[in-house]
């Protein structure tokens, strides 16, 4: 047994096969040419999709570089103000006490509304001649071990007098001299020569006294004695008395600066006019990598209260998670499988709509074919039924309903217009002992069991026998119910009497040639023994029964012989304008000797004296001898046998032979006159003849002009009669 499942995988990659080939035939054309189109669509949108996502980002980028420009700048300016506040209160006053400056820097409130300033100090300017008395009064002020940093004879001293916040790391920042140390001393004299706020280069903030080391910044704003001038640089050393400022550690400015804002860039800034790692003020990420390959990298240099601060910006490519999609890589694969599906879906329906066009195109063809070959063979069949005499019917069973085709209606002898609609009324038309047999015939074609192929008889209305054939087809439904019957049938009675009439001419060949050959041989036989020499009236016997027999078989011979020349159109009538009556007599005076043979009496009657006919007086009597001769044979002795001439019309005259012999059945006399007909069960055998003698006569009288009829009942009587028109009178 052949397992399904090992059977089907074959078949599978086949169509699956057949399927990816069928993607490169011309009919995929549209679908490769739409999946191309799709692509570059695709390709086209995701290009748009990250043109415009890159245009954004950079936009992004941009704002916020500016924004962080924008804040430090304005913070710087805000911590020049607080500088600049400091510097008005020294400006304002003779002195300011330790206690002024702390009231005022404590008033600001600097943690809160400026974080990452580290320390707001003022700075006194000491000359060398002033250090001692500075130092002294120091230490007045209760700060004992008071020591200016580092120690050291320099040209000018500054020392941290006031720090606020006076604590913590400030502490250490106490009483040091930042113009000792040169980039502070750089951006105090820059503030000084150019009269204005400076900050300092990077530092390290003397409070760097612990933890990680920010990089560091001064502000410096400069105080003047207020009594003396300033207009330049000189006079503004001479009247130099101290510098504000405000110390910074950059990540904690930084971070008081930016807060928490969300800052999606980087940014180094570099306290120099290129970025030079030395000079690095802030790095807003602590690791430096991502700056190896950025999105955006922006440099910029922007001046800050005298000094270039470099600023490189930089935006990372962001990685992306890998749980998701970018919109654009989004698109490409969903656009990509979609195209793919379309292009399949194409392909296929483009493969099945060839497919379905090509196989519609073959059915139609087909079609064409087969409604050309119906249409010839319905001709053929229309020509066949034609010339056949063939009749079609339908028998619906369900509706108990006959259909015929109107050819059929003569084969039963009824016109178009009889309605015969039903089984039984086809069964009522058979002929009575042909129905049983039909109507079992009919079921069992029904059931199946064998095919309807019959002959049957029926009686037409005027009473004449008729032979029918008929073959039928039953087709059934899917359950087997017989729905419909349907067949032809012709007529064959013509063919049934050739069947008869060969059979009767074989009969008669065998029984009326070879009996009165069998007593010529056997009368020859004898007179040539010699046996019969000495007996001269036996001698005579024998051979007038061989003259008489051969005389027999003369007129047999005669008569095939008158058939075949009659059918053959070979007999040439001598047509002559005749007396009747004296031909009638002449008949019977002819064929006196068979009434005599059957002991009955002919008998003329007649009304007409007077009556001319045109006709072959020879044939005319051979007419006369057959139905006189007949009339005899088969009547029984003792009747008469009346001829009587009566005038039909003025044209027409009729010579009828009337007997009161056996008769002839009614079923039968329609073929009474054809070639070799003898009527069944008639004891014609006895009586001899030939069964042509009828045909003989008919073709005869036809050629002559004349009709031969007959009227005839059995048991009663015959009455055979010659029609004949009358001669114009002379
Ligand atoms: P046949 O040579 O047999 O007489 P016919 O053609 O003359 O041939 O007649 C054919 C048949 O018709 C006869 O065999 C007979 O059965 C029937 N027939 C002819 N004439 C008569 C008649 N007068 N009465 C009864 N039957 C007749």
């Amino acid at each position: 047994m052949v397992n399904a499942t090992t059977k089907n995988p074959p078949n599978l990659y086949l169509r699956i096969g057949l399927r990816f080939i069928r993607l490169f035939t011309s009919a995929s054309l549209v679908a490769w040419l739409i999946l191309l189109l799709f692509l570059l669509m695709i390709l086209w949108m995701v290009g748009e999709l990250r043109t415009r996502d890159m245009r954004y980002a950079q936009q992004q980028f941009d704002i916020q570089l500016q924004e962080v420009i924008q804040t430090i700048e304005q913070r710087m300016k805000a911590h020049e103000q607080i500088l600049t506040g400091a510097a008005a209160l020294f400006d304002a006053s003779d002195a300011v006490s330790r206690y002024e400056w702390q009231t005022y820097i404590s008033r600001l409130e600097l943690p809160r509304y400026f974080p990452g300033i580290q320390a707001v100090a003022f700075a006194r300017v000491i000359r060398p001649e002033d250090l001692q008395s500075h130092v002294q009064a120091m230490r007045a002020e209760g700060f004992s071990d008071y020591q200016l940093r580092p120690e050291g004879i320099r040209k000018l001293y500054t020392s941290i007098d006031y720090i606020e916040p006076f604590s913590g790391r400030n502490l250490a920042a106490f009483g040091y001299d930042m113009f000792s140390e040169p980039v502070r001393r750089a951006a105090m004299s820059m503030a000084v020569n150019e009269d204005a706020t400076r900050i300092s280069d990077r530092v390290t903030l003397v409070q760097e006294n612990r933890g990680r080391v920010q990089p560091g910044l001064l502000m410096y704003i400069p105080i003047y004695d207020r009594t003396r001038p300033v207009a330049t640089a000189e006079e503004r050393w001479a009247a130099l008395q101290g510098f504000v400022y405000s110390a910074y550690r950059m990540e904690d400015l930084m971070q008081g600066i930016l807060g928490q804002r969300n800052l999606n860039i980087h940014f180094d800034i570099y306290s120099a006019p290129a970025p030079e790692e030395n000079a690095l003020l802030y790095r807003s990420h602590a690791d430096a990598s991502y700056t190896a390959d950025p999105l955006f990298k922006q440099t910029l240099v922007i001046n800050v209260y005298g000094r270039e601060w470099t600023l490189v910006f930089t935006k990372e490519r962001e990685i992306l998670p890998s749980v998701w999609f970018r919109l654009d890589q989004l698109v490409l694969i969903l656009g990509a499988s979609i195209s793919l599906l379309l292009f399949l879906l194409i392909s296929f329906l483009a493969n099945e709509r060839q497919r379905a066009r090509f196989l519609a195109n073959r059915m139609t063809e087909d079609i064409q074919q087969n409604v050309q070959a119906l249409r010839l063979s319905e001709e053929r069949f229309r020509l066949a039924l034609d010339s056949s005499s063939m009749g079609t019917w339908n028998w619906y069973l369900a509706e108990n309903a006959i259909h015929w085709d109107e050819s059929i209606y003569p084969l039963f002898g009824l016109s178009a217009n009889h309605s015969l609609n039903t089984y039984e009324s086809f069964l009522a038309l058979l002929h009575p002992d042909d129905r049983a047999r039909v109507f079992q015939e009919i079921a069992s074609a029904m059931e199946g069991h064998v095919q309807y192929d019959t002959e049957y008889r029926i009686i037409w209305p005027d009473g004449s026998l008729h032979y029918i054939a008929s073959r039928a087809k039953v087709l059934h439904s899917e359950n087997h119910k017989p729905l419909l019957m349907t067949g032809t049938c012709w007529d064959i009675t013509e063919r049934k009497q050739i069947e008869r009439m060969k059979n009767e001419f074989v009969s008669m060949v065998s029984h009326e040639l070879r009996t009165p050959l069998t007593s010529i041989n056997g009368a020859i036989g004898l007179l040539a023994s010699g046996a019969l020499d000495d007996s001269p009236e036996k001698t005579r016997q024998l051979i007038d029964m061989a003259y008489k027999n051969s005389q027999r078989l003369g007129l047999l011979i005669d008569d095939l012989l008158d058939m075949e020349k009659l059918s053959n159109g070979k007999i040439v009538y001598d047509m002559a304008q005749l007396p009747l009556v004296p031909l009638v007599k002449r008949a019977l005076a002819e064929n006196q000797i068979y009434a005599d043979q059957y002991q009955i009496t002919y008998r003329l009657q007649t009304e007409l004296a007077v009556a001319s006919v045109t006709l072959d007086a020879t044939r005319f009597l051979q007419v006369m001898a057959n139905l006189l001769s007949n009339a005899a044979k088969f009547s029984n002795a003792g009747n008469e046998v009346v001829v009587e001439i009566i005038s039909l019309s003025e044209q027409w005259v009729r010579i009828a032979v009337i007997d009161q012999g056996i008769g002839i059945p009614a079923a039968e006399q329609a073929f009474i006159f054809e070639k070799f007909y003898q009527v069944d069960g008639s004891d014609k055998r006895k009586k001899g003849g030939t069964g042509l003698g009828l045909a003989i006569t008919k073709i005869m009288v036809e050629q002559m002009n004349g009709k031969l009829g007959l009227e005839s009942q059995e048991g009663v009587g015959s009455t055979f009669y010659v029609d004949l028109p009358l001669a114009p009178e002379q």
